[in-house]
């Protein structure tokens, strides 16, 4: 254990930081990043929720199901197109969505112990309101091309298996990284981080990876990575 935890609250605030402040600033939690995937994990899962508003199962389909990226977008923009549905009736949707229970306080906390990068594989579009319920923490994801009348064309990703580049752009610059997320599409940047995590991912991807701890609870998650940084 780090000498920083014994010290007492009196010790702490003569120093006129914080509690948070003065752990992150007198320890080594500062060389860590925490990198998160966003949808399953902090917010619902956006085109599930478009399933349901609208009532179309097929718009079911996300990242847990389809791992080729590409693929699963180029399914999703052509159903949109032939149920005539566009940018607006998904940011309807969006506006509805709420954080995960226990999401924005778990958030909160991490982010007063240390860094924290959203990667996800969404899109500026609809990534915006959603941030603002987080308390708009940073947040790294692509950008969908839309019409004028709303009808999204395609979409842009900044590149490509981009969470695993940004954790490693992350340790070229000096940073640890600790990575978790739900889906197949997170496991290149958990396992390349010096600790990963999955939360609330499927019993496939549990099974398949036996070596990454699985949680379902905000409390335990943040327990691990707390583990991680005091270590
Ligand atoms: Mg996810």
């Amino acid at each position: 254990m780090n000498d920083w935890y014994n010290h007492n609250e009196t010790e702490k605030s003569k120093n006129g930081l914080t509690e948070a402040a003065y752990d992150l600033f007198n320890t080594g939690v500062y060389m860590y990043v925490t990198c998160l995937d966003l949808e399953g994990v902090l917010v619902p899962e956006i085109w599930i929720a478009f399933a349901e508003e609208t009532g179309i199962p097929e718009f079911r389909r996300t990242t847990r199901d389809e791992p080729d990226y590409d693929k699963l977008m180029k399914f999703r923009i052509a159903l949109l197109k032939e149920k005539g549905l566009g940018l607006k009736e998904i940011q309807a949707t969006i506006s509805k969505i709420d954080p995960l229970p226990g999401a924005k306080e778990f958030m909160d906390e991490l982010r007063s112990i240390g860094q924290v990068i959203i990667l996800s594989d969404t899109f500026t579009q609809f990534a915006g309101p959603l941030m603002k319920k987080l308390g708009y923490p940073t947040i790294f994801c692509n950008t969908l091309e839309v019409a004028p009348n709303g009808e999204i064309t395609g979409y842009k990703l900044r590149q490509s298996n981009g969470k695993f580049h940004a954790v490693k752009a992350l340790q070229s610059i000096g940073f640890d990284t600790i990575a978790a997320g739900d889906s197949f599409n997170d496991l290149a940047m958990i396992k390349a981080s010096k600790a990963g995590f999955l939360f609330r991912s499927t019993e496939k991807i549990i099974k398949d990876n036996p070596d990454i701890p699985a949680f379902t609870e905000y409390k335990d998650f943040l327990n691990a990575i707390k583990n991680v940084l005091n270590s």
